[in-house]
């Protein structure tokens, strides 16, 4: 049941692409085999869809490539919200960042990309928009390399891998002069560039409440990283919080993630990206952990509030 995974997070200065990037290779995951080209009927169904308006970022997406399970993580790109934005990169293992092809890097990209860079990060660089005619995409390339230097990012960060893309189109590209085709090249980048995520799935389960969600049928639903252990619907769990209380509870529902959708889990293991339900008291930064051995992780400053609009 565990499938190669790969976490992800996407940063980018408002407006330049995020949603409808995302978009796009909603559309296109799992249409990727071995060997197998991508059907003509791909581009009709996205233009379709593009039509009826299909683009929401949610906060947690997940899309297959092959066989590897890519969770894409929205990022907030508001200093407003800059201890979410740390705690949403404390998820991932990788982040892709936009930048548009004309505008190049604006105050949200250095907001952002330094928060990555902070992290230790390797950020892969989507230059994005290029279908409009006067984009100069290798001004762009340079103009944020600049910035990473800016930043004081390593000598690895700094020799980042890129591409060339068109969210609205579609397709992704490692040179100007190849072909638009579509987002292969970019899901190859992830696998490439991302590492699969870290934690032993044998350890006592530590699971880092990173967003808060509600909904009227399960009540609070926290969502968060596994970093190390297995959990299973229905088993008892605690809750170790801030306050240094223990809570003792039952995960009553495991989901994770699908396209735009959650979907009901049996179990998960170290390195996924969840939502559970039965933790009412769980607030951001704490941990679930298994009743016999608990261990908080460290806690994630939060230094705004809780409640965010995106
Ligand atoms: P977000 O704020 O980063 O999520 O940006 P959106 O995905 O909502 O895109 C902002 C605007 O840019 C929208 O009007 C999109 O249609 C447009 N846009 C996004 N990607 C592309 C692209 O690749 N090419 C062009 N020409 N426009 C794009």
């Amino acid at each position: 049941m565990s499938l190669p995974i790969r976490n992800v997070a996407i940063i980018a200065h408002v407006d330049h692409g995020k949603t409808t990037l995302v978009d796009a290779l909603l559309k296109q995951s799992g249409i990727f085999r071995e060997g197998e080209d991508v059907p003509d009927c791909v581009m009709d169904s996205n233009d379709l869809e593009r039509e009826r308006g299909i683009t929401i970022l949610s906060k947690n997406t997940a899309v297959h490539y092959q066989d590897t399970l890519i969770n894409i993580v929205d990022t907030p790109g508001h200093a407003d919200f800059g201890g979410e934005v740390e705690r949403v990169l404390g998820m991932v293992d990788g982040c892709i960042l936009i930048v548009d092809a004309n505008e190049g890097p604006m105050p949200q990209t250095r907001f952002v990309l330094k928060k990555a860079l902070e992290k230790g990060l390797r950020p892969i660089v989507v230059v994005n928009k290029i279908d409009r005619g006067q984009a100069d995409p290798h001004l762009a390339v340079d103009k944020v390399l600049d910035l990473f230097i800016d930043l004081g990012a390593d000598d690895d960060q700094c020799d980042f891998p890129y591409l060339f893309a068109s969210g609205l189109g579609g397709f992704a590209k490692e040179n100007l002069d190849d072909e638009d085709k579509d987002m292969q090249p970019l899901f190859e980048a992830i696998l490439g560039h991302v590492p699969p995520p870290i934690g032993d799935p044998n350890k006592p389960l530590q699971l880092q409440v990173t967003t808060l969600d509600y909904s009227d049928y399960l009540g609070r639903i926290v969502i968060g990283r596994i970093h190390n252990g297995t959990i299973k619907a229905g088993q008892q769990a605690i809750l170790l919080q801030d306050s240094d209380q223990v809570v003792k509870g039952k995960i009553t529902k495991l989901m994770g993630f699908e396209g735009l959708a959650r979907v009901e889990l049996e179990e998960a293991t170290a390195g996924m990206i969840v939502a559970v339900a039965g933790f009412a008291d769980a607030n951001i930064g704490e941990t679930i952990a298994c009743p016999d051995e608990p261990q908080a992780l460290p806690l994630i400053k939060v230094d705004e509030p809780t409640l965010q609009m995106t």
